[in-house]
C-alpha cells in the first residue's frame, strides 16, 4: 500500500479529499469568510510614498526606537555570509542561553517566528471547529483572528475600565473551552493582571483549559506586583504557556524571534505543529547576541520608561486622560474623532494608531519614540488640538 493509500487519501486509485470541497467556485473552508485579516500599523515607506514626505516618525507599532545593540549588529553581519545553509531547527545555542537566563530547562522552550507564531502554534495544536476560546475585548487581535481561522467559537469578555475582567473570564469557561488568552500587560490598554489576581484566576481554571499568558512587554512590566510566571513553569503547572519576544525591549521586531515557555510535554506538542526551520539563521544569532548584551536592553528600557513619564506629563498638561501603562505605549482618550486626528497627524509625518477599529472610538495608542521624536509629536499634537478648538 502506498503512503497515500495508508493515509486514506487515495483509495484504489481514487482520490478522497476530506472536507471543505463545496464546488469549484468555493474550495475554501467556509468559516474563513468571517475572518478579517490583521491590519498592522502603517509602514513608514508607505506613508512616505502616499504623502510625499521625507521624514516620518512612527509611534504606531510599539517597536523600540533604538537600533539593536552593536553586539547584535556584529552577529547579524557575521551570520549573513552563512545563509546558504539552513538554520539549526532546534535553536540549540539560543535555547541553551535562554533556558539558563530564565531558570527553566531547554526542553521547556519552543521558539517561534515572533511570539505571534507561538499563539498560532498553540491554537493549531489545541482547537478545532466547535471548541471555545475565551478572550478579552479590546485586546491583542491576533487571539481572535487566529482562533477564528481554526474555526473556534470566541467567548468575548469586555474589559472594564481598560482592565481585563479576569473574574468574568474565569466564569466564561465551559466544558467546551480549550484556551484562555491573557495579554499581560494588555495591548492596547497597557494595564496588567497582578500576581494575586492571576493566582486566584489560575486556581479557578480547570486543568484541561490552557491559559496563554502573553508577556510581550515583560521587560517593561516586571517588578512590583507584576507576576513572575517562571515559578509556574518550575513548579510543574500543567496548563500554562508563557509567551515572550525579542521584538519589543530587545529591538528585534524586524527579525521575528519569540518563544513560549511551558511544561516539556506541551513544548513537544507545539514542536510537532511548527515548521522545522521557523526561526531563521540570522534571527537566531541576533537573538543570542541580544541575550549576551542585557545591559543594552536594560538601558533601552530605562530610557523608554523615562520618555513614558514625559508623555504622562504632556497629556496631563493638556488636560487629556490616558491609561497608565506598564509597557512602552499609552492608550489616550482624546475625546474627539480619533480617525480625523490620525489623518491630521499622518499628513504631518507622524504615524500613531487610531483605536476606533479596535472598538475604542475617540482613543489613540501612541508608543514612546526617541526623545526628539516625542518632542515633535508633542508639538504637532498640541498644534492640531488647539486648531480644532472652536
Ligand atoms: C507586539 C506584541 C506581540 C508580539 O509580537 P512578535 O513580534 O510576534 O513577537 C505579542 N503580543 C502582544 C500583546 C503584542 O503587543
Amino acid at each position: 500500500m502506498s503512503f497515500f493509500e495508508s493515509a486514506g487519501v487515495i483509495s484504489k486509485g481514487r482520490v478522497i479529499l476530506d472536507g471543505g470541497y463545496n464546488n469549484m467556485g468555493n474550495i475554501w473552508k467556509g468559516h474563513l469568510d468571517k475572518v478579517v485579516p490583521y491590519k498592522p500599523g502603517k509602514p513608514i515607506e508607505e506613508v512616505k510614498r502616499e504623502f510625499g514626505l521625507k521624514k516620518i516618525i512612527k509611534l504606531a507599532s510599539n517597536e523600540s526606537p533604538f537600533p539593536p545593540s552593536p553586539e547584535v549588529l556584529k552577529a547579524i553581519k557575521s551570520s549573513a555570509s552563512r545563509v546558504n545553509r539552513y538554520p539549526d531547527g532546534g535553536c540549540y545555542y539560543l535555547r541553551t542561553a535562554l533556558a539558563k537566563k530564565l531558570g527553566v530547562g531547554g526542553e521547556n522552550i519552543v521558539f517561534g517566528n515572533g511570539s505571534d507564531e507561538i499563539i498560532i502554534l498553540a491554537l493549531h495544536a489545541l482547537v478545532g471547529p466547535g471548541d471555545e476560546v475565551v478572550v478579552a475585548d479590546p485586546t491583542f487581535q491576533i487571539y481572535h483572528i487566529a482562533s477564528m481561522v481554526k474555526g473556534a467559537k470566541l467567548k468575548i469578555v469586555p474589559c472594564k475600565d481598560y482592565r481585563y475582567d479576569i473574574e468574568k473570564m474565569a466564569k466564561a469557561i465551559t466544558s467546551r473551552t480549550k484556551a484562555v488568552f491573557i495579554a499581560n500587560p494588555d495591548n492596547p490598554s497597557g494595564t496588567y493582571v497582578d500576581r494575586e489576581a492571576l493566582g486566584s484566576f489560575l486556581k479557578k481554571v480547570p486543568e484541561n483549559v490552557m491559559v496563554f499568558l502573553d508577556e510581550a512587554y515583560y521587560e517593561f512590566a516586571s517588578g512590583g506586583t507584576y507576576p513572575e510566571t517562571m515559578g509556574y513553569i518550575r513548579s510543574g503547572r500543567k496548563n500554562v504557556i508563557v509567551a515572550r519576544t525579542f521584538s519589543k525591549a530587545y529591538s528585534l521586531a524586524g527579525l521575528r524571534v519569540g518563544y513560549g515557555i511551558a511544561q516539556k510535554d506541551i513544548a513537544e506538542v507545539l514542536n510537532k505543529v511548527r515548521e522545522p526551520f521557523n526561526v531563521n539563521l540570522v534571527a537566531q544569532e541576533a537573538a543570542l547576541a541580544a541575550l549576551g548584551d542585557e545591559a543594552y536592553m536594560k538601558r533601552s528600557v530605562k530610557a523608554i520608561k523615562s520618555e513614558m513619564k514625559r508623555f504622562y506629563r504632556f497629556f496631563d498638561s493638556m488636560g487629556i486622560s490616558y491609561v497608565e501603562s506598564r509597557t512602552n505605549f499609552i492608550l489616550v482618550n482624546v475625546r474627539r474623532d480619533s480617525t480625523a486626528l490620525f489623518g491630521d497627524l499622518i499628513k504631518r509625518g507622524i504615524i500613531i494608531r487610531d483605536m476606533a477599529s479596535w472598538g475604542l472610538p475617540g482613543h489613540i495608542r501612541v508608543n514612546a519614540g526617541l526623545k526628539e521624536e516625542n518632542d515633535l509629536f508633542f508639538n504637532v499634537f498640541a498644534d492640531i488640538m488647539s486648531n480644532r478648538k472652536k
